[in-house]
């Protein structure tokens, strides 16, 4: 963790969710205790037709919800798309940008990722720019190379360094329930805030919360958050079940 930097815990629900499962979001709501609270921000990204519902079932948590895409542009001719400004409407405050699934399933670029949270700014959303390497990336040793491309290519202008959040999710541990040793986490997530500092300036960059991604579990998640530089986590899975997601947030106090 980085002392200065209140960590935040998000859960990204993937393509899951129906009405009754906001019956998880308000069971998270009543274990984000007083303690839990002082020490941890959470935040909980349904699928956007639960949006509204779920920011309504989370007022008076002080859980916030976000969203897990947006459209670059702000409005018009793009059937099918959610734009920044809708999500807000909805009652989001964050909004997952170029989450690995979008960057391979639907072909993202670092510039649309870019251009996405360019987006996200205007309709003052915080964004969580996923990056992260490929297992094939990292066993020909260019972990550090990717994820430093896709930082410069995705991560806007100092001016949204206030509102942007990194996520390092590494690719080959989405869902597989394979995690990055300890000393693997610290080595990219101190390159990520070196690389955030160049582009950014230090200052700026010394105050964005960092996540790691990827198979984090009640289990695992003391010593990933024990890490020098993660600042949280982004939770995919285990964020469907409330007492795993109280019990990683427990895991950041
Ligand atoms: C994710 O998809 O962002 C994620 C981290 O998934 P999981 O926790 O299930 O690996």
């Amino acid at each position: 963790m980085t002392r200065s930097i209140r960590p935040l815990v998000a859960g990204n629900w993937k393509m899951n969710g129906l009405k009754a499962d906001l019956a998880i979001a308000a069971e998270v709501a009543r274990g984000y205790d007083a303690g839990l609270k002082a020490a941890v921000d959470l935040a909980i990204c349904p699928p956007a037709t639960l949006l509204y519902p779920a920011t309504a079932a989370l007022i008076g948590s002080r859980i916030a919800t976000g969203g897990q895409d947006c459209a670059p542009q702000a409005s018009g001719a793009y059937t099918g798309d959610v734009s920044a400004a809708m999500l807000a409407d909805a009652g989001a405050g964050f909004v997952i940008l170029g989450h690995s699934e979008r960057r391979a399933l639907h072909g993202e670029s670092n510039a649309t990722v870019k251009a996405k949270a360019e987006a996200a700014r205007t309709a003052l959303l915080v964004a969580i720019v996923c990056v992260g390497e490929t297992q094939d990336e990292r066993q020909a040793g260019k972990a550090l190379a990717v994820v430093k491309k896709q930082l410069r290519g995705s991560v806007p202008d100092a001016s949204t360094a206030a509102t942007l959040v990194v996520a390092y999710e590494p690719v080959w541990a989405i869902g597989t329930g394979l995690t990055p040793t300890a000393a693997d986490v610290a080595e990219m997530h101190a390159a990520i805030r070196a690389e955030l500092s160049r582009l950014l300036g230090k200052p700026a960059a010394a105050g964005v919360r960092l996540l790691y991604g990827g198979s984090v579990k009640p289990g695992n998640a003391a010593e990933l958050m024990g890490v020098a530089n993660v600042d949280g986590a982004l939770v995919g899975g285990a964020s469907l079940k409330a007492e795993d997601f109280l019990a990683i947030a427990r895991a950041c106090g």
